[in-house]
């Protein structure tokens, strides 16, 4: 069975390089021995190149630009990425198309170079409904428009329920039982882009609210291969407990 991926989503904290550090030391010390799970910490852009990842614990940034190089103003490109030491990249987040109107269009070109530059691609399908559907389908299809399925060895998507990320005002967590609906329902669109073999070994992690107690439910009843983790990453303890009872088949 492949390794649970638990991924931290900073977002845009912390105020401080020497915070930053701190806290991703504290998590590369404190997660030795967690083998069985894959670790990635996707932090700010300012702070990649200062922070070093390990055998244990992968670096990953929260965009990317779609050109290598060239008259940008403001974009940092994936090749850039590469070269500081980042291994994946997460793309299509909720937050993107609700503060900086980002287009489903704009993140096919992204996950394409992303992929093209080596960078492994944490995909996020947000849903904005209770029952996934439509918007799932327009954002799975669109954004994976163009892409062979051999990419989904690179390729991890995200079931993201956006009226589940905790910090929305509704503050309502999704059951294991709606992630793995969310899950299924992806896996029913792939069939139907690729074929139903993709769709069965594609990655499928879920994101929102995701802590220390309910990561197990998620992963076990839920049928998720892992969890993409928001504002419980920034808590460290917090995040070394998501990952040790994320370890598989116990701590
Ligand atoms: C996210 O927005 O990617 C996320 C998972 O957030 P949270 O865990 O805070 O709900």
């Amino acid at each position: 069975m492949e390794k649970p991926l638990i991924i931290a989503n900073w977002k845009c904290n912390p105020i401080t390089l020497a915070e930053a550090k701190r806290n991703f030391e504290l998590i590369k010390e404190n997660t030795k021995t967690a083998e069985k799970v894959e670790i990635v910490i996707c932090a700010p852009f300012v702070f990649l190149p200062i922070l070093k990842p390990s055998e244990n614990v992968k670096l990953g940034a929260q965009d990317c630009f779609w050109e290598d190089r060239g008259p940008f103003t403001g974009e940092v490109s994936p090749k850039q990425l590469v070269d500081v030491g980042c291994q994946y990249v997460i793309l299509g987040h909720s937050e993107r198309r609700r503060y900086l109107a980002e287009k489903t269009e704009a993140v096919n070109q992204k996950i394409k170079a992303a992929l093209g530059a080596g960078l492994k691609v944490i995909f996020c399908v947000g849903s904005e409904t209770k029952i996934p559907g439509e918007e799932m389908e327009y954002q799975l299809t669109e954004g994976l428009k163009g892409l062979d399925k051999r990419v989904f060895d690179r390729l991890i998507l995200v079931y993201e329920p956006v009226w589940a990320i905790s910090t929305t005002k509704e503050k309502v967590i999704a059951t294991p039982k709606e992630a793995q609906e969310g899950g299924l329902y992806m896996r029913k669109i792939l069939a139907s882009l690729f074929d139903a073999e993709t769709a069965k070994a594609a990655r499928v992690i879920y994101g929102g609210s995701v802590d220390s107690k309910n990561i197990r439910g998620f992963l076990d009843e839920g049928e998720m291969a892992g969890g993409l983790v928001g504002a419980a990453s920034l808590k460290s303890e917090e995040f070394i407990d998501i990952i040790k009872n994320a370890c598989y088949p116990e701590r």
